[in-house]
């Protein structure tokens, strides 16, 4: 589905372009923000069981130093390259800046298709790209912390930590070298849905904007939106079921590499999970269309499309046939500048990737957190909160003679633990980041929500370069 044509980094940089001219910093300052610092290329063997080799092509790169350490995923596909990353390490850089969390941006990729190896190659490929980053210092608490991407997850995170581990034995706080763990290995709960949780927080945001519902002729607040999903990966399905459990948001139609389903009455994405992991394909879902051409379903008529795959899914070429009134970017760069502006003059709401999908690294930082802390969120609080709620609720019963039945007790003496803090960490991050983004649109005078981070972001980094005085 990737449109390998388009230079991703450029995009990333005529988005940067575009709000730069709504900023006050010197002209080589800005163009010290856009450049990637270190691009570093890997290239190693995998021996196979017969004896033959296959050389395995790797990257990180780390766009922004200005915080330490630098942030960002590790994918395996074979679309990965070099320009890719650095798009990506440069997303990450804006997106950690939007949110607040104090992290450079890094991105990692490997080009490997990982439905093509077996688990034991996969852990053989993932510890030595490990060892290639440690031999630059390229991985570290303090340097540089990956986490999953695209075609990564738990698993692969956990051979990372455990070959880091093994290669720093009395490093204190070497757990904090990479995030999205499993919670037995260090990780945090929440981690897995987060990216997913996020982006419905930031739908919600934007459906309670009533001017800018009310402009594209839709009703405020997220229930009864009807949407379409590009992608059932972690960041696609977390979505689904979230926006549709919580929000009471109906999913209308689900494209996938192999091709799509659409049901304007809305799809059951339990079912629909389920069936496609039994049928290793969500075509021929019962009550449901299929599309062979899976570019098809994202033109089918809804309110939110939600592009939740990889770059360059919404171009110039499909741009006028898309139907939704609200873009909701789950992916890292799923519309291209020139789609943008397409999209842009027929009235849709963009909300941008570095915004839309920031929760991942939101709750990477409170693993990071959890790690150097070496204490688990609540663990001194949950109990302490518990009593004192308790305290009040007695001294209520006393006062009013009104005697609570358990269940409610249960509900409001309940102490906040990892996950709960997780979640409303989370929530508060994207609200918080949202407002900010509303304010400089309003400011500025901008049309697109996507400027407005830019700007948000551009000015921060470039102010901390300031303020380290290295450009007074
Ligand atoms: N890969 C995710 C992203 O693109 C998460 C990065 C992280 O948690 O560091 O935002």
């Amino acid at each position: 589905m990737s449109n390998q044509n388009i230079s991703f980094y450029e995009n990333v940089n005529r988005y940067f372009d575009q709000a730069a001219v709504y900023t006050n910093h010197p002209a080589a300052l800005l163009e010290h923000v856009k450049q990637c610092n270190c691009t570093y290329r890997v290239e190693f063997p995998l021996r196979y069981d017969d004896g033959s080799i296959e050389i395995i092509y790797g990257w990180r790169v780390e766009h922004s130093h200005h915080k330490l350490p630098c942030k960002g995923g590790i994918r395996y596909a074979l679309e990965v390259n070099e320009d890719e990353v650095q798009a990506l390490a440069a997303l990450m850089t804006y997106k950690c800046a939007l949110v607040d969390v104090p992290f450079g941006g890094a991105k990692g990729g490997v080009k490997i298709d990982p439905r093509k190896y077996t688990p034991a190659q996969l852990e053989r490929i993932t510890r030595r790209y490990t060892h290639e980053l440690i031999k630059k210092n390229f991985i570290g608490p303090a340097v540089d912390v990956p986490a999953p991407d695209y075609g990564t997850g738990e698993k692969e995170m956990a051979w990372i930590a455990d070959t880091y581990l093994a290669t720093h034995p009395s490093e204190l706080n070497a757990l904090g070298c990479v995030t999205g763990k499993p919670v037995a290995q260090g990780g945090i709960r929440g981690r897995r849905e987060a990216t997913g949780r996020g982006l419905f927080y930031a739908l919600r945001e934007a459906c309670n904007q009533t001017d800018d519902m009310k402009s594209r002729g839709l009703s405020v607040g997220v229930a009864g939106k009807r949407c379409i999903i590009q992608g059932l990966g972690n960041v696609g399905s977390n979505f689904a079921s979230i926006a549709s459990k919580e929000g009471n948001i109906i999913i209308t139609g689900i494209a996938e590499y192999e091709g799509g389903i659409f049901n304007g009455e809305g799809l059951d994405i339990d079912a629909v999970i389920k069936y496609r992991q039994e049928n290793k394909s969500i075509l021929n879902y019962p009550g449901a269309v299929s599309f062979a051409n899976t570019g098809e379903v994202l033109e089918q008529e809804c309110d939110v499309l939600v592009p939740a795959a990889l770059e360059n899914q919404i171009t110039a070429e499909n741009a006028p046939r898309i139907k939704a009134k609200v873009i909701l970017e789950g992916a890292n760069g799923p519309v291209t500048p020139d789609a943008e502006e397409i999209l842009l003059q027929k009235g849709v709401l963009m909300i941008p990737d570095m915004y839309a999908n920031a929760g991942g690294v939101i709750v990477s930082y409170f693993e990071w957190l959890k790690n150097l802390s070496h204490v688990r969120f609540g663990r001194l609080s949950q109990l302490a909160e518990e009593k004192s709620e308790s305290k009040l609720l007695r001294a209520i019963e006393e006062a009013t003679h009104y005697q609570f039945p358990e269940i409610e007790r249960k509900y409001i003496v309940h102490g906040s633990d990892e996950y709960d803090l997780v979640v409303s960490g989370l929530e508060k991050t994207m609200i918080d980041a949202y407002m900010q983004i509303l304010e400089i649109r309003a400011q500025k005078k901008l049309h697109n929500l996507r400027t407005a981070a830019y700007v948000s972001s551009i000015d921060k980094v470039a102010t901390t370069y300031e303020q380290l005085g290295i450009f007074p």
